[in-house]
Parts: C-alpha cells; structure tokens; sequence
C-alpha cells in the first residue's frame, strides 16, 4: 500500500471503439492521476518481452496480431494502492467472468480484445514503466 505507480495501457481495441475517454474517466473518478501518456504502436519484439508469460500458449500469436492491429495508449498511473486497484477496477481477464461494474466486465465481449492492461504487481509495474517509458 501507499502511492503507487502502475502501468496501464489501453488496448487497439478500445482505441477503436472510441472507449478510451469512457475508460480514462473511470480512473480518474478512482482518484487516480495520470502522469504520463503516450500512443504507440507496437512490434512484435516488444510483445514478446511483455507478454513473455504467455509466449508458449497457443493464443500468443493472436495476441501478437490483435496488439499490432493499431495504436494502443500506454499510461503511469499514480494513487494509493494503484497497482491492485487498477486491476481491480479492470475486471479479471475472462471477459465472461469479469463482474458488472468493471470495464472488462462492463465493455469486453472476447478474452483476447478485452480493452485494457494493467501491472499485476509493484514489481510488475515498475519493469513494466521501464520497458515502455524509458
Ligand atoms: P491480464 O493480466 O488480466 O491482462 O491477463 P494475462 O497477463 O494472463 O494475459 C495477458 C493478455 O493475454 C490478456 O489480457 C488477454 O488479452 C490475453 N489472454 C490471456 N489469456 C487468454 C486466453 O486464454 N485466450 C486468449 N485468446 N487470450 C488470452
Ligand atoms: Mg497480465
């Protein structure tokens, strides 16, 4: 606990379907401060580093091609208790058993284009500001 730093990023899909100012409102509403943002479009090599937990499964190379469909918006996300809020304000990552009230639970309607990332732990968030912000 205390002020943290997450990495989030909205995904290509959220982009497209205009959810990004929906999505944005929700953590500020949180309380949370955005204090970097930046649109990107990513490669492969990159996927593959963030997403290394997941190279050997079989929907990593949807991954790959729905992350590389257009730009995605990679945000630091500061507040108290940040890293496990913003996860929590995500919903979980099965779009069909993200909960009402989340934006997962609320937008998502596939597990692989299901809006948003965020840093599942502090570790996480700090490696992961690294690799996108330098
Ligand atoms: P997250 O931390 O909740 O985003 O979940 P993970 O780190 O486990 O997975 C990263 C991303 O890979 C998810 O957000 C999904 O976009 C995708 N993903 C994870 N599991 C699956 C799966 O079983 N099927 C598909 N198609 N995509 C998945
Ligand atoms: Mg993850």
């Amino acid at each position: 606990m205390g002020i943290e730093k997450t990495y989030i990023m909205l995904k290509p899909d959220c982009v497209k379907r205009g959810l990004m100012g929906e999505v944005i409102s929700r953590i500020e509403r949180k309380g949370y401060k955005i204090v970097d943002a930046k649109m990107m479009n990513l490669d492969e090599a990159i996927l593959k580093e963030h997403y290394a937990h997941l190279a050997d499964k079989p929907f990593f190379p949807e991954i790959v091609s729905f992350m590389t469909s257009g730009p995605v918006l990679g945000m630091i996300v500061e507040g108290e208790n940040a890293v496990q809020g913003m996860r929590i304000i995500m919903g979980v990552t099965k779009f069909e058993e993200a909960t009402a009230g989340t934006i997962r639970g609320d937008f998502a309607h596939s597990t692989s284009e299901n809006l948003i990332h965020g840093s599942d732990s502090l570790e996480n968030a700090e490696i992961e500001i690294k690799r996108f912000f330098g």
